[in-house]
């Protein structure tokens, strides 16, 4: 039963052949045995799960029956969930019972969806190993000696290893797509403004963004239909006609343009990941796309733009966590500065601090124009590379990341080779537009993801090229032998 997509326990539900409460305990009962090995979740929540889980057997009996009616999800830990812990990853946060549901929650909740509970994250979601965790590192379940990507490794090795279904996830600089690519799963970050935002701990603001994380592309739509919407409680929430993500997934691809950039193949990637992201763009030439190629020359500014932006974001949205109103707070002060000092420092990991410090460097007098300006304007110039190549190509096809999944430890005490794990991902966070990552191979046994990017608002096209290229192949439907499976 745990094998099934997404889509097809939708369809076991709603044909009767399952209920909600049988799947909630197969995925509740897998959850117990099999991740204590796996890390991949900080909160299990059986109880309120089961409760769920009869409430929706109950709302189907009576003709009520939302989209995702009786499905189990699990909830990345940046999401406030009410009445349960939401840490995010952080021992500032290790005693916070939120009081209320984000909207993504609240919206998933009322279409009927099961929380299992909260997975495991980098601390704020800064990482890309999920080592960053006040919780301990979560294992990938194709090698449990590597990584399974970050920020939202937790929900990517979760879904990997069958844990559940599909998890949400949150993508700032790249978290919902690397770990997708790292753990062989689909993942989809929306356009910017798509999602709301309320209720979904800030990192940076102008950047974080909400997404689906599945099987397969068509599980993707199945979750990102629930997931958006307008929201007043976020400013940035864009007020337009609803999508409709699931009604063109199986469109023929005949009169697409594929568009690669040559700044996505550097002498510098292996060769395995080039090739298999260049196979998939073969398959997509098979089902009548047109390949071409186009230049986004300023995306080599990307990692340097992000982690001044970023951190100068995070350092303001950070600072209300001081100790006083909730969250973390140090034993017996000497005084007001004491408290806010020690509560933060022994509150934060390192990797948090750091971001902090940096951020509010760049944000300082005399030295924002040089640094935080400066990156405002490499962003627009990152914005226009896209539109530019948007008038070529009607979607963008490249690596998720430039390597597979590595050894837990090998990157975590030199940031800057960290920073690297997201090269081709975080421009499309700084142009605001949608991304979605797919299996397209593997390399000794390791998944290897490929990168589709669209432009504004069209979701619903990547999610068709990806649901083609899955009718067509099958790396979306290999797992790893974790959990005895094979
Ligand atoms: N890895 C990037 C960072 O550490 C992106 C994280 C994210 O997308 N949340 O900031």
């Amino acid at each position: 039963m745990h094998k099934h997509t997404l889509t097809e326990l939708k369809a076991l539900l709603d044909g009767g052949k399952v209920s909600a409460r049988e799947l909630t305990d197969t995925f509740l009962a897998r959850i117990e045995s099999l991740d204590g090995e796996l890390n991949s979740f900080v909160t299990v929540t059986t109880e309120q799960a089961r409760l769920e889980a009869d409430a929706a057997d109950a709302a189907r009996s009576k003709g009520e029956a939302g989209l995702l009616n009786g499905l189990p999800i699990a909830h990345k830990d940046i999401f406030c969930t009410d009445g349960v812990r939401t840490s995010c990853g952080s021992r500032m946060l290790d005693n916070f019972i939120s009081p209320y549901d984000a909207t993504v929650v609240k919206k998933m909740r009322a279409a009927g969806a099961i929380m299992l509970g909260k997975t495991n994250m980098d601390e704020f979601a800064m990482g890309s190993s999920n080592e960053t965790s006040f919780y301990g590192p979560v294992k990938n379940p194709w090698d449990l000696s590597r990584v399974p990507g970050g920020s939202s490794g937790g929900s990517a090795a979760a879904v990997a290893a069958r844990l559940a279904p599909a998890a949400t996830g949150t993508d700032t600089g790249g978290s919902i797509r690397q770990p997708a690519a790292l753990t062989g799963i689909t993942g989809l970050k929306p356009t910017y403004g798509t999602v709301s935002r309320w209720g979904m701990i800030a990192f940076a603001s102008s950047l974080d963004q909400a997404g689906p994380m599945a099987q397969s592309a068509a599980d993707c739509a199945l979750m990102l239909q629930t997931m958006v919407g307008h929201d007043v409680k976020d400013s940035t929430s864009l007020d337009r006609t609803a999508d409709d993500y699931l009604a063109d997934l199986d469109k023929p691809l005949a009169g697409l343009t594929v568009g690669l950039p040559e700044e996505f193949f550097p002498a510098s990637l292996d060769g395995r990941i080039a090739e298999l992201t260049r196979e998939t763009a073969r398959e997509l030439e098979r089902q009548g796309a047109k390949v071409v190629s186009v230049s986004l020359p300023s995306v080599k500014l990307s990692v340097p733009a992000y982690y001044v932006i970023a951190p100068a974001e995070a350092s303001s949205n950070l600072s209300r966590f001081d100790g006083v109103r909730y969250g973390y707070r140090c034993q017996d002060p000497v005084d007001l500065m004491d408290l806010y000092k020690r509560s933060r420092s022994e509150g934060f990991g390192d990797e948090v601090q750091r971001r902090i410090l940096v951020g509010t460097y760049a944000l300082s007098h005399g030295y924002y124009d040089a640094y935080y300006l400066r990156a405002q304007k490499v962003r627009r110039l990152i914005s226009d590379d896209f539109a530019r190549a948007f008038e070529k190509a009607d979607v963008i096809l490249g690596p998720t990341s430039p390597e597979v999944a590595f050894q837990l430890g090998a990157k975590k005490d030199d940031p800057v080779t960290m920073y690297m794990a997201d090269v081709f991902t975080i421009a499309v966070n700084l142009a605001g537009l949608p991304a979605l990552s797919m299996p397209g191979g593997a390399i000794d046994g390791l998944p290897v993801g490929v990168q589709l990017i669209g432009n504004y608002f069209r979701e619903g096209q990547i999610l068709n090229v990806a649901h083609r290229y899955q009718q067509a192949t099958d790396w979306h439907r290999q797992a790893p032998a974790f959990g005895g499976d094979k």
